[in-house]
């Protein structure tokens, strides 16, 4: 799960990282009173959506101006009315694909002046299964940019869980920065509060870009991006509460409600598969047959029908998706009880597009034999070759 920049900033804060003064603004009316509460002279705008990029972004409306989610300003007057222009629109960036997010939250923060802008980030690392520091000199850029040009500006290293985290890591870091004199300190103060949080809060990524050092020369963190790994949630009640649904994808979190792994892609083939390994399985082979696939979604060993009928729906409920493939080997999962949710599914939500049926294993005649007395338009296959060589066809033929 991931949080606002505002709400990580308010994190940041709690464990002693240094941030600026901020409101965040929900309507446009009290943009006035919010940037008002803060000293000046610099006011900056920030939209606030699950996306990095908003500096360079453009918004679809007119209205919103010429200028991208980040905007500085010169007064409180200046900064309501940008806040205004921004709030309910669409702002494009490089990770929001071209349909844009709407910003309902803007963030107006006491402006800084820059010096130099760094970059830092802690992430969990699966190479090593160790949580690692990257930073880089080149803030305030893209660091997939970086890495691409320029990686050996970019230091990385990883934390003996074990041993733990100690000042050392803290000056490698700032060695690896550039910092001098009391940023040393300042840094080595930073890497132990936000590896604090880090493990704390159960994180899967805090990614600081920029890390400024300001006009004074201290240290402070200008942007914040923070995930969190949705299976320690349960135990984070304050993070959970952060957690902005309109920003997250309709259909996985429809999907998280019946517990169904369910993760969108950007193919036309819904596929429909029980276990994992068989769903990676289903979307290679139907990369192999020449088409791509909608989504990934295992339902799971033991589905019962209710859950199979929510899984179909929210297949039916994607607009891409141009076929279905069902593809079940029936081992805990019983092939009757996904016959019967399909069936119960397109009775309730119809079907507009082709939907191929793969059933083997527990229980596979009756599987059929409901599926071939529903009087429903099913391409029946025999294995996965065929299954998916058949769904791709009546996608293309279509
Ligand atoms: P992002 O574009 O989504 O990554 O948003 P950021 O919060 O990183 O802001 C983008 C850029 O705006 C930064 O890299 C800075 O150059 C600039 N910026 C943001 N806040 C301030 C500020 O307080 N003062 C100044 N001078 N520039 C800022
Ligand atoms: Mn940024």
């Amino acid at each position: 799960m991931n949080i606002h920049e505002y709400q990580a900033k308010q994190l940041l804060k709690e464990y002693g990282a240094p941030v600026s003064d901020g409101r965040v603004v929900l309507k446009a009316e009290d943009a006035k009173t919010a940037a008002g509460e803060l000293d000046g002279p610099l006011w900056v705008v920030k939209a606030q959506i699950h996306a990095g990029g908003r500096g360079k972004g453009h918004f679809i409306e007119p209205e919103a101006g010429e200028k991208g989610g980040v905007r500085l300003t010169k007064s409180v007057s200046e900064a309501a009315e940008e806040a205004q222009k921004m709030l309910g629109r669409t702002l494009v960036t490089h990770q929001t694909g071209p349909a844009g997010k709407q910003v309902n939250r803007v963030y107006i923060e006491d402006g800084s002046a820059i010096e130099t802008e760094l970059y830092l980030a802690l992430l969990v690392d699966r190479g090593t299964s160790r949580v690692s520091f990257v930073a880089s000199t080149e803030g305030g850029m893209d660091i997939e940019e970086v890495a691409a040009s320029t990686p050996e500006k970019i230091v990385s290293f990883s934390v003996d869980p074990a041993s733990g985290l100690s000042a050392f890591h803290g000056r490698r870091v700032a060695f690896a920065l550039g910092l001098e004199g009391k940023q040393v300190k300042q840094c080595v103060q930073l890497i132990s509060n936000l590896y604090r949080m880090f493990i704390d809060k159960d994180m899967e990524m805090l990614e600081i870009n920029p890390l400024i050092v300001t006009d004074t020369g201290d240290l402070k963190c200008l942007d914040a991006k923070m995930g969190f790994d949705d299976n320690a949630l349960y135990r984070h009640p304050d993070i959970l509460e952060m957690r902005d649904e309109t920003e997250e994808d309709p259909r996985e979190l429809e999907a998280s409600k019946y517990d169904l792994n369910y993760i969108t892609l950007d193919g036309e083939i819904g596929c429909m598969v029980n276990g994992a390994g068989l769903a990676m399985a289903t979307m290679d082979i139907i990369k192999l047959y020449g088409s791509e696939p909608a989504n990934f979604l295992d339902v799971g060993g033991g589905a019962t029908k209710e859950k199979v009928t929510e899984a179909f729906k929210i297949i039916t409920s994607d607009p891409k998706v141009k076929g279905i493939l069902v593809n079940i080997f029936g081992g805990i999962m019983r092939c009757d009880v996904i016959a019967e949710g399909v069936v119960e599914a397109v009775k309730e939500v119809g079907l507009k597009v082709p939907l191929v049926v793969r059933l083997e294993g527990t229980n596979v005649e009756k599987g059929k034999e409901i599926i071939n007395n529903s009087g429903l338009d099913v391409i029946a296959a025999d294995n996965l070759a065929d299954a998916a060589e058949k769904i791709v066809k009546a996608v293309k033929g279509a």
